[in-house]
């Protein structure tokens, strides 16, 4: 990576601001431990955009979104525009940012940290060493296809299509082994190819892309299966790939294997590097204006743009190390034990700087 990256930050409402600003100052130790240089510009969206210019996701931020290298988001919403009509509502800008950005899948690892076993509904011995990844493509399925209502004399029927082209299928599939490939070399595609024809399709392109990657392990899973190997094994997987709706409900069930909402990092990624990284939280408006959210979600999410639109993967270590490092003995109060020693937000930031070892440029 030679070249300055553009980061668009985006840090909306609630305590997007606050832990924006902790993901970001780490983001500028990289560059300064690890030789990268990043531009950053702030943009505004979500409901302080209602607020300011009558719209959650002006233009100006959806263009410069696009001109950047990748997005950096808090999070958007709050009770105060909870009564506003669709349009002015704040999730409207994900939904914007999302289609504009072209941003077809979604990641999301879920990683047991060392001493976070209590936090878990699972017993310590079977959440023991998860590091897996659920790849949910994001933009086809039964979400998006053709929707019906109508009345006939039995009564009312509505119906949600459930469709997939091949090309949508082939990219996402084919992103999860190139990712699987930098990890555990494990993939499990889920589907339902007992019932649906839109997953025996999903099937024959994964044995297809496959073949691709013979240094890739992969089965195939049906999703009422890997629902219950979620929390039965969950440490035998590594990369989960599956369709929107499937994907929607297991990343769920798979993020609370860790049992920490402020603990867990997104990413949504386009064709090539591009992509958009935000912690899994909304902006928890509870706790807004306190100083003491807990930012590592989103620096966590800053390590995982690091790690798949800038391909430096050293600093992505070093960022989700340092971070390992700090839970070890400080934490903030949503995931504190009586044994560690309460940090803010801020505090949180800038203990992750200090424990940031330098690290050499690919
Ligand atoms: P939430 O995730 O904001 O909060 C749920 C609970 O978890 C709250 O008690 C909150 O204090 C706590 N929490 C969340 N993140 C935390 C953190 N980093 N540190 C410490 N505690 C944390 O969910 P919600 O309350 O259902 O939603 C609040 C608003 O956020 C709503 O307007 C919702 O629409 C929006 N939302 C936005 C996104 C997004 O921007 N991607 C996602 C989910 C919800």
């Amino acid at each position: 990576m030679n070249q300055t990256k553009k980061i668009a930050v985006i840090p909306g409402d609630g305590i997007g601001p606050e832990i924006v600003a902790e993901a970001v100052k780490v983001l500028k130790a990289v560059e300064s431990q690890c030789g990268y240089s990043f531009e950053f510009s702030y943009l505004t969206a979500g409901g302080i955009a209602v607020d300011q210019l009558g719209t959650p996701l002006p233009e100006e931020t959806l263009e410069e979104s696009k001109q950047a290298d990748a997005v950096l988001l808090g999070a958007v919403g709050g009770p105060k525009w909870d009564r506003h009509p669709v349009h002015l509502r704040p999730e409207q800008a994900l939904l914007g940012l999302r289609k504009g950005l072209g941003l077809f899948s979604n990641l999301r690892p879920v990683v047991l940290f060392e001493g976070m076993e209590k936090s878990s509904s699972l017993k310590p011995e079977v959440i023991a060493g998860v590091d897996l990844l659920v790849v949910r493509e994001l933009t086809g399925g039964i979400y998006f296809g053709e929707k019906k209502r109508s009345k006939t004399e039995q009564g009312e029927v509505a119906s949600d299509l459930l469709i997939y082209h091949e090309y949508e299928i082939e990219r996402i599939v084919r992103q999860a082994f190139e990712i699987a490939r930098k990890r555990k070399k494990r993939v499990t595609s889920v589907d339902k190819a007992n019932i649906l024809e839109s997953s025996r399709l999903w099937r024959s392109i994964v044995d297809r892309i496959a073949e691709d990657y013979p240094d890739v392990e992969y089965e195939h899973m049906l999703v009422d299966n890997c629902a219950m190997q979620i929390v039965r094994r969950p440490a035998d997987f590594d990369v989960i790939v599956t369709e929107n709706m499937f994907g929607d409900i297991l990343s769920d069930e798979a993020a609370i294997l860790t049992g920490s909402i402020g603990m867990l990092p997104s990413a949504s990624l386009a064709d090539g590097s591009f992509g958009l990284y935000e912690p899994v939280h909304g902006s928890a408006p509870d706790i807004a204006g306190k100083g003491i959210a807990n930012p590592a979600a989103t620096i966590l999410s800053a390590a995982m743009m690091l790690r798949y639109s800038f391909d430096a993967l050293e600093a992505a270590d070093q960022v989700e190390n340092a971070v390992k490092n700090v839970l070890r003995t400080y934490r903030t109060v949503d995931i504190a034990e009586p044994e560690h020693q309460q940090v803010g937000t801020e505090e949180f930031g800038d203990l992750v700087v200090d424990r940031l070892q330098s690290c050499k440029k690919p």
